[in-house]
């Protein structure tokens, strides 16, 4: 996931790598991966809205200043000031992204339009009829940042809840062995807090999620797996993915019955099924991603005037060169709002805010590597001083389309690939 920055703005969301002097003032974190870093050191001295679950997260797992780490609550709109005086505002409005635990998509309203970035995201039928959506809803959405990890025909799975229902069949039908499920280390907690409840046993994990779950307050139905040992006195344990293999299987089994469960649909993307033929291994497609007739449903919806995907390839990524068609965003233009974008204005003291910081990451910004490479086929200098247009004596004014918008300082971010900052024409 790429994570952006929104045109025009001071705001980043999901890029926490950036260095002195850049024109980013405000970061926001659509959910913690507990197993990246996050660029987050304990020199970080800007301010992160996130979710209140994201926070006790963040400060838990990274050395942060408590007080730059702001929670907002959910479904509803908070105003945040974009410059020291206050004369400028936007609001921000977070939504469960029904993604890992404290998720949350971020709908965004101000000078610069109206933007829903989704993060991390699984479709849910709830998130659209939730108040706080409807209402944003109700008049047209510029921008839509989409989670495309599986926009791909190829990736077509059961809803979430009929795969975790799936998944305590299979404990079901095989109450006499030990369950062991692969997963990665943080996420999809809820199904092991089903599963523990559902068959009032303890559930072995790790340490590091075992806190990740105190944090949630729901550990008590949770062990640690013993230091040096692959497993558990438990009857269901979570164990790291890569340890479901057929060698690790053989060795469980000579000590007791099991069988291993594997939640993902990494291989309904990776086009092929691991363990076939195997009795003691089940693949079950549980994703915390949308499938692919989920995000038509989603992108329908939201009916925005533009998409632009939130993965992009990365040739190291399997998934890339086993889904080539999910980075194209070409499948939603049926769902397009076709109206005309209108102008926005920047009001003059952002301008200027940004102008200024423009200039102190002049003075330390200009020999620390490359600038960001631009999406959208025009290179953009980021150095360039935004100017206000002729059109208008005090603010500067730019429309959000491609073909008309004027050429702006790319955001200083290390982000791969995203540089930012025209919407894509689909
Ligand atoms: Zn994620």
């Amino acid at each position: 996931m790429n994570g952006c920055t929104i045109p025009y703005t001071q705001i980043a969301v999901d890029l926490l790598k950036v260095r002195p002097g850049s024109r980013v003032r405000f970061f926001f974190l659509s959910h913690v991966q507990l197993d990246k870093s996050c660029g987050l050191t304990p020199t970080w001295s800007l301010p992160i809205y996130c979710s209140p679950v994201s926070r006790r997260l963040l400060l838990k797992r990274f050395p942060l200043d408590p007080d730059l780490v702001h929670a907002l609550s959910l479904n509803e709109p908070h105003a945040i000031s974009l410059t020291p005086s206050g004369d400028v505002t936007m609001t921000v409005t977070l939504i469960d992204a029904h993604h890992c635990p404290g998720a949350v998509m971020f709908l965004f309203d101000g000078y610069f339009g109206r933007v829903l970035y989704t993060g991390g995201f699984r479709y849910h039928d709830e998130m659209m009829t939730s108040e706080a959506m409807t209402q944003f809803l109700s008049r047209p959405v510029d921008v839509l940042y989409v989670d495309n990890t599986f926009c791909s025909v190829k990736c077509v799975y059961p809803p979430r809840h009929e795969a975790v229902q799936h998944i305590i069949q299979i404990v079901e039908d095989n109450q006499d062995k030990k369950v062991v499920i692969g997963m990665r280390n943080f996420g999809k907690e809820d199904i092991l807090i089903s599963l523990a409840e559902r068959f009032q046993t303890s559930v072995g994990v790790s340490e590091e999620r075992f806190q990740t779950l105190e944090l949630l307050e729901s550990s008590q139905n949770f062990k640690i797996i013993p230091a040096g040992k692959d497993l558990s006195d438990c009857r269901i344990d979570a164990v790291p993915l890569m340890n479901i293999t057929r060698g690790n299987l053989d060795t469980w089994n000579t000590e007791r019955p099991t069988i291993a469960i594997l939640p993902t649909a990494l291989f309904c993307g990776l086009g092929f099924q691991p363990f076939q033929g195997s009795g003691d291994v089940f693949v079950v497609p549980c994703s915390d991603h949308s499938s692919y007739p989920e995000l038509h449903k989603f992108v329908r919806e939201v009916h925005p005037k533009s998409v632009i995907p939130l993965v992009r390839g990365d040739p190291r990524d399997p998934l890339t060169t086993s889904l080539l068609d999910r980075t194209s965003v070409e499948c939603f233009q049926e769902y397009l709002d076709r109206t005309p974008m209108q102008n926005y204005h920047i009001p003059s003291s952002v301008l200027e805010l940004m102008n200024s910081e423009g200039d102190g990451r002049r003075q330390t910004g200009r020999r620390r590597g490359r600038a960001g490479r631009p999406v959208g086929g025009r290179a953009c200098d980021p150095h360039r001083r935004i100017k206000p247009s002729n059109g208008s004596p005090k603010d500067s004014v730019y429309t959000p389309d491609p073909e008309v918008s004027p050429r702006v300082p790319d955001l200083d971010i290390h982000s791969g690939l995203v540089s930012h900052p025209l919407v894509p024409k689909l």
